[in-house]
């Protein structure tokens, strides 16, 4: 198997358990001669129980766990470096099987842990104010390599928390590595399994309108859209992604979006990064005034987070709040993102692998 193809998935030369939906363990256990229900079981003990060994499940049988554990690596995914910021934040770099390295952050805000959860090895949409795009395209991750992010992250996070959120926001884009995502969701989301709230999961996307629409039908999460430019002039400079699927385009997919059953109530989050004399002027403020009202949508305005791998610039603070100000004089609801862990590369876009400052090592 090529580990640099965009195709490649498989975390570890033997499959791992975590890559199976509930039903495609049923199905493989029943191809063993066994009850298919064996496998509420096994993601009871492996999810809700975190067990690494199958061997004294109750009511599963010796052989069957044998057979699973000959088949299935139950691996942890290997921590190579722990990262604290100053605010609560920490950066979990993780190894995987063929040398390649993806980050997890969790962000803790009171009882609430947030989870930002990586897709892909580098990322291959070339956006061009984007840290981990200057990693090149890289390879899908794995089923596994998903759901090993989440239950690592939550055994590592950094203080005690209740309610969890997961944002596929970390390294690469989630609607690439679609099909893997979707089996991710499942899992996340089964209540055998990791038993969240779909409502809780948020997805966030440099905008592929096709399988926009595709995730909407499948799980009734949350939507983000990486807008960024309120012209496509700006965007398809910014996101070669536009020049595909511009942003009449994309509002139009989205309004389809929002009458999906599962989406009746649900508003879209719009994320724009404000870049120093690119896309932050009043002008931009209006027109994306303009596109927030055309649907249901929250906007989070970014301040750019700098970073040596692109030539951009923050904004001004007498840029912000003006523009902040159109945008709630119009009645939008707009927030503006508050940077964390930026002093360990794990704020927005500073995700990819040149770590520089170390503060802990892995546990
Ligand atoms: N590919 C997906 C997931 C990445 S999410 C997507 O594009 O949505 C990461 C978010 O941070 C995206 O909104 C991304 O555009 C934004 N971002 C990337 N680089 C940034 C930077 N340097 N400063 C601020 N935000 C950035």
């Amino acid at each position: 198997m090529n580990a640099s193809s965009p195709q490649a998935s498989r975390p570890t030369p033997q499959p791992h358990l975590f890559d199976l939906t509930r039903d495609e363990l049923a199905s493989w256990i029943e191809e063993q001669g066994e009850k298919p229900s064996h496998a509420d079981r096994i993601f009871r003990a492996i999810y809700k129980h975190n067990r690494t060994t199958l061997m004294g499940v109750q009511n599963l049988p010796d052989r069957l766990a044998q057979k699973l554990e000959e088949t299935f690596s139950l691996s942890p995914l290997e921590t190579e470096r722990v990262l604290d910021s100053s605010d609560g934040t920490r950066k979990i770099l993780f190894r995987l099987y063929d040398g390649a390295r993806v980050e997890t952050v969790c962000i803790p805000s009171g009882k609430r842990m947030t989870l930002c959860i990586s897709s892909q090895v580098g990322c291959a949409l070339g956006c061009r104010f984007c840290y981990t795009a200057s990693m090149g395209p890289g390879r899908n991750l794995a089923v596994s390599e998903y759901i090993s992010q989440v239950v690592e992250g939550l055994r590592q996070a950094p203080c005690e928390y209740s309610v969890v959120n997961i944002v596929f926001m970390g390294m690469g884009e989630p609607l690439v590595n679609f099909k893997n995502l979707l089996s991710t969701l499942s899992i996340l989301t089964d209540h055998f399994g990791l038993q969240l709230g779909a409502r809780r999961i948020t997805v966030s996307t440099a905008g592929l309108s096709p399988q926009i629409l595709g995730l909407g039908e499948a799980f009734p999460v949350r939507l983000a859209l990486s807008l960024h430019a309120t012209t496509d002039e700006v965007r398809d400079d910014l996101m070669p992604i536009n020049q595909r699927y511009n942003i009449a385009n994309l509002f139009e997919t989205l309004q389809q979006l929002q009458e999906l059953p599962g989406q009746r109530d649900v508003a879209v989050l719009l994320e724009y990064t404000l870049i120093r004399d690119v896309n932050d002027s009043l002008e931009d403020a209006h027109r994306l005034a303009e596109l927030a009202q055309s649907i249901r949508s929250k906007v989070n305005l970014i301040p750019y987070n700098e970073h040596p791998g692109a030539p951009y610039r923050s904004p001004d603070d007498e840029v912000l709040w003006p523009f902040m100000q159109i945008l709630q004089q119009a009645g939008v609801r707009v927030t503006k993102r508050i940077t964390r862990g930026d002093d360990i590369l794990a704020a927005c876009g500073q995700l990819a692998i040149s770590s520089p400052r170390s503060t802990t090592t892995a546990p």
